[in-house]
């Protein structure tokens, strides 16, 4: 386990112990699959792309379908143009999908195939078949990280897809890397308000689809290409988490002039009601009272909740957005974050959460493309009460004893992530009744006989 952890900590330049990331391709996998009749396919060696869909296998559950340029020896010398040549012809002769998105990998970005050049050669040459799409992008894993990934494919979705027409009603909101629970009820908050918003990507109902006993390829779920091409003329687009959104919103305004504002994920109270705004400025709509009815309920839950959470020192880790938003949630129910990490690079990461921490934890640590082996020492330096993150934090939570809430990306050994939200009023519910409950089990565990409680 991590029971040889040492406690002084020394600045490391070159070496990443236990990372708080993985690479880029995994992030594109996953965007692809948020559109509908998609194929990912990953340009590169066969091992890549293995690993890439058994981890989003293991965290979704579900079959993650996608192809690879199965590259040998022969691609790493010469390149993987004839590899992926190869490739397209079989895809659309037998799996027949309606977009194949390719993203690249280390070796294939090394050798420095050119993705561009080699599908528009296989298209003149007739391995694309009419009506069929083509899209790339290029994610290199030794910089960026699976967030970055994430961005790179959604970005592509917008330089393939969007197309500027006359200008509608509806709304784009780019949900960020976040689970498919999360991706429906962002589209629920947009129906409630009566809405026609385009989500994109949209994994919910491809990851997370009931069981019938029978297995579609390409699930119901994930945007239409219809509605890709329609993001150009939207009103406006709500990018939704700096990291995995803004680059694909930005991209849209320089090519079709949609305006956009950048919200960060809408977890807890204070960032909902932002995202929620947004949509009132928009729109000119006012929020319904289903919404003003779930906010209520999640800020009940704080209010019986606070005395439990006052004052609770909590370690968090994971991707940049969704630990921004956490932590500004934690705080707004009293809790103080003293260790605040993420893998994904970014200078604005620790800017950000030195203005969230300012007022309570003004010393906290803080630490952009940091890894897990610094957030344990930071721990083991001062220790906390609560730690938050995905599943590789087990092995710190059990050196330190120290209650585990998973949250974010990996999950691998638990159930349920990818089916409740953790977005909205309704995501803050959940969230925070796994956080509290976390606390009272662990308050139950500790506590002497004369002060263990039938009602907490
Ligand atoms: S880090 Fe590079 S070589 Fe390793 S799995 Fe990811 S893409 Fe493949």
């Amino acid at each position: 386990m991590l029971d040889m952890t040492p406690k002084e900590i020394q600045e490391r330049k070159a070496l990443r112990i236990n990372p708080a990331k993985t690479c880029q391709p995994i992030g594109a996998m996953y965007a692809a699959l948020g559109i509908h009749r998609c194929l990912p396919h990953s340009h590169g060696s066969q091992g890549c792309c293995a690993y890439h869909r058994s981890h989003l296998t293991r965290h979704y559950r579900e079959p993650v379908v996608a192809a690879t340029s199965s590259f040998t020896e022969g691609a790493a010398v010469f390149g993987g143009g004839g590899n992926l040549r190869q490739a397209l012809r079989t895809i659309f002769k037998v799996y027949n999908p309606d977009v194949v998105a390719v993203h690249t990998t280390c070796l294939s970005e090394t050798i420095g195939d050119d993705l561009p050049t080699i599908i528009k050669k296989a298209r003149e040459d007739g391995l694309i078949p009419e009506g069929k799409w083509v899209i790339h992008t290029n994610t290199p894993s030794y910089v960026g990280s699976h967030v970055t990934g994430f961005s790179n494919m959604v970005k592509s979705m917008v330089d393939y897809f969007a197309e500027s027409e006359t200008a509608g009603e509806h709304l784009n909101v780019i949900p960020g890397f976040v689970e498919p629970a999360d991706m429906r009820e962002i589209k629920s908050l947009l129906s409630q308000f009566g809405l026609r918003g385009i989500v994109f990507p949209d994994t919910s109902d491809v990851l997370d689809t009931p069981q019938t006993g029978d297995y579609h390829l390409f699930p119901k779920g994930g945007v239409r290409i219809d509605d890709l091409k329609a993001t150009g003329s939207a009103k406006a687009t709500l990018a939704l988490g700096p990291w995995a959104s803004e680059a694909a919103a930005k991209a849209l305004e320089n090519k079709c002039g949609v305006p956009f504002k950048v919200l960060d994920l809408p977890i807890g109270v204070a960032a909902t009601d932002r995202f929620v705004q947004a949509i009132m400025d928009i729109t000119g709509l006012e929020p319904p009272e289903t919404l003003i009815d779930d906010r209520g309920r999640l800020i009940d839950i704080m209010t019986d909740m606070q005395h439990y959470l006052y004052g609770k020192k909590v370690a968090i880790f994971g991707d940049p957005d969704q630990v921004i938003a956490l932590t500004e949630f934690l705080v707004s129910c009293g809790m103080k974050p003293i260790h605040v990490l993420t893998g994904t690079p970014g200078k604005r990461f620790e800017l950000r959460l030195k203005g969230i921490l300012k007022e309570v934890a003004p010393g906290a640590n803080v630490r952009a493309a940091g890894d897990l082996f610094l957030l344990h020492q930071w721990i083991k330096n001062e220790p906390v009460d609560l730690l938050v993150g995905n599943t590789y934090g087990k092995y710190i939570a059990r050196a330190e004893d120290i209650p585990f809430v998973r949250f974010g990306f990996p999950i691998l050994d638990r159930v349920g992530h990818s089916y409740f939200p953790t977005v909205g009023y309704r995501g803050g519910m959940y969230l925070l009744s796994r956080i509290v409950n976390t606390l009272l089990d662990r308050k139950d565990r500790d506590d002497a006989d004369e002060s263990f409680e039938l009602v907490m």
